[in-house]
């Protein structure tokens, strides 16, 4: 699904981990929450069947009682997502933060990395190679990229492995490909 804001800009919920989209949770359905998973814990039987039914009950409670909410990258206002009754609007006031909705950890966050390559593009893309840094450190060399856009491979090969070490360092990374042209190059992940 996606809307636009009142400032003109759309805001998309199509992929898991969007760094504006959050979750509220009433203080009244708390409580049922947490004795669900007391339940689960202490209650459910010894079986692998019902263990995944244990969490499935959970999931579909946390389903039931979590209200969705957006904010605008753009200008900072907050949307809730109020089911039936739609979305309701919230103005910040100047100046704005607008990372409400952030991990809790900021950016410790542990996110991924993606390089992609392609030789031929569509005519409505622009550029042949992109650089997703989804977690949340920004990083000078993707910006003064152009937002990660790149003409040339080398300089996404390059940037792209500068990036991973340093994030990797950092420990801020739990996933990082490089695809070029369909074909993974480079991929790692955290160890479980
Ligand atoms: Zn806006």
């Amino acid at each position: 699904m996606n809307f636009r804001c009142e400032c003109g800009h759309r805001i998309h919920d199509n992929t898991d981990n969007l760094p504006y989209k959050g979750y509220f949770i009433a203080d009244q359905d708390q409580d049922d929450l947490m004795d669900e998973i007391d339940a689960a814990i202490e209650e459910s039987g010894p079986s692998p069947q019902d263990k995944e039914e244990a969490a499935m009950r959970i999931r579909s409670l946390t389903t039931r009682l979590f209200k969705s909410a957006y904010q605008c990258s753009k200008c900072g206002n907050l949307f809730m997502d109020l089911g039936p009754a739609g979305l309701e609007m919230f103005r910040g006031v100047d100046p704005v933060n607008k990372n409400l909705l952030q991990s809790a950890l900021g950016e410790q966050w542990r996110g991924h990395l993606y390089g992609e390559w392609k030789d031929t593009i569509p005519e409505w893309q622009t550029s042949h190679g992109t650089l997703y840094n989804e977690t949340n450190v920004s990083d000078p060399a993707v910006e003064s990229s152009g937002g990660g856009q790149y003409g040339d491979w080398g300089a996404l090969e390059r940037d792209y492995y500068e990036l991973f070490h340093e994030l990797k360092d950092r420990d801020v990374i739990r996933y990082s490909q490089l695809k070029k042209n369909g074909t993974v190059l480079h991929s790692w992940s955290l160890p479980k």
